[in-house]
C-alpha cells in the first residue's frame, strides 16, 4: 500500500513539473532589479582651474578687448595645429618641413598646454611697471625675474598686430614674414616664454626662417621645441588648411633674405648707421634675461 501511495504522489509530481500538463498562461516577465550603484563623491579634483587667461585691469576697455580677442585667435591656432598633427600625424608634409622625423608627441602637447591647459596667473598687463614700453620698437615684454608668469603688452602692440583673418593678407608669407605680424603667433611666442607654459624647454633653438627649416633636417629633436618653430608651423597649417584651403602661403624665402641669413656679419657692417632701417626692432626679454630684439 505505502509503495502504491508512493508511485502516485511520484505521479503527481511529475504531472505538476511537466510543461506539457500546465494550463496555458500568459508569457512571464522576468524583471531583473539591479540595485543602482551608489553615486560617485564628487572630488572636485578641477576645483580651482582657470580655462581663461588673465587681463589686468591696468588695461582699459580698448586694450583688453584687443588682447583678449588676440588670445582667443592663438588658442584657435594653436588648435587647429595641434589638429593637424593629430590628423596626420608625421605623414603631414607641413609636418615634416618644419619638425622633420621627429615623433609627433612634443609638438602635440606644447599645443594642447596652451589650448587646454590651467591658465592660472598667466597675466597680461598694460601699464608699464618695468619701464620697457618707452624703447623704440617694444610691442612688449615677459616681466622675467620681476614677475615671471607676467606679459606687458605696450601701445605698439595695437597699432601694428594684425587678426587671423588677415593671415596670408598684406603680402605676407611664413618664409619671409615675420611671425610677430599677428596678434596670435606673437602672443604664441610670449606665452612660450612664460615657464608654467614652456617650462624653460621651449627655448630659441632657431634664430629665423631659414634656421627652422634647417634644423629640422639636422636635429629635429630640438625643433619639436624650438618657439620659432612651434610658431611658423602653426602659421603654415592654419593658412594652408583654413585661411586658403589647400595652397596656404608658404612662400620661398628671398634670395635677399637667405643671404642676410646665412651671412656672417663683418665687422665693418657694425659701423654703418642702422637707424636707416625702415623697420623698428621688436624686442623682448627672454627666459634667461637676454632681450632679443628682430
Ligand atoms: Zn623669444
Amino acid at each position: 500500500m505505502d509503495v502504491l501511495r508512493s508511485a502516485v504522489l511520484l505521479f503527481a509530481a511529475s504531472a505538476v513539473a511537466s510543461p506539457a500538463l500546465l494550463p496555458r498562461q500568459a508569457s512571464t516577465v522576468t524583471v531583473t532589479q539591479v540595485a543602482s550603484a551608489p553615486a560617485p563623491t564628487a572630488t572636485a579634483w578641477n576645483s580651482g582651474a582657470v580655462d581663461e587667461f588673465t587681463i589686468h585691469s591696468s588695461c582699459n576697455n580698448t586694450e583688453a578687448a584687443q588682447i583678449k580677442k588676440g588670445l582667443g585667435e592663438t588658442l584657435i591656432l594653436v588648435r587647429h595645429a595641434r589638429d593637424h598633427i593629430l590628423r596626420f600625424g608625421n605623414s603631414s608634409e607641413i609636418y615634416q618641413k618644419y619638425f622633420g622625423n621627429a615623433s609627433t608627441g612634443e609638438p602635440i602637447g606644447w599645443y594642447t598646454k596652451i589650448a587646454d591647459g590651467n591658465k592660472a596667473d598667466l597675466l597680461f598687463r598694460c601699464d608699464d611697471p618695468d619701464s620697457n614700453c618707452g624703447q623704440e620698437g617694444w610691442a612688449g615684454h615677459w616681466r622675467g625675474e620681476n614677475a615671471t608668469s607676467e606679459t606687458v603688452i605696450c601701445p605698439l602692440s595695437y597699432e601694428v598686430r594684425k587678426p587671423l583673418e588677415a593671415l596670408c593678407g598684406f603680402g605676407w608669407d611664413v618664409a619671409n614674414g615675420k611671425t610677430n605680424f599677428y596678434w596670435a603667433s606673437d602672443l604664441l611666442h610670449r606665452l612660450l616664454h612664460v615657464p608654467t607654459v614652456g617650462e624653460g624647454i621651449v627655448e630659441h633653438y632657431a634664430e629665423d626662417y631659414a634656421e627652422v627649416i634647417e634644423l629640422a633636417q639636422t636635429e629635429s629633436s630640438l625643433s619639436v621645441r624650438d618657439s620659432d618653430t612651434l610658431q611658423l608651423f602653426a602659421l603654415e597649417a592654419y593658412a594652408h588648411d583654413i585661411s586658403i584651403p589647400g595652397e596656404g602661403c608658404a612662400g620661398n624665402l628671398s634670395s635677399a633674405e637667405a643671404a642676410s641669413a646665412t651671412d656672417t656679419p663683418s665687422p665693418t657692417l657694425s659701423e654703418e648707421p642702422s637707424a636707416t632701417s625702415a623697420a623698428p626692432a621688436e624686442c623682448h626679454t627672454h627666459a634667461d634675461g637676454v632681450v632679443h630684439c628682430s
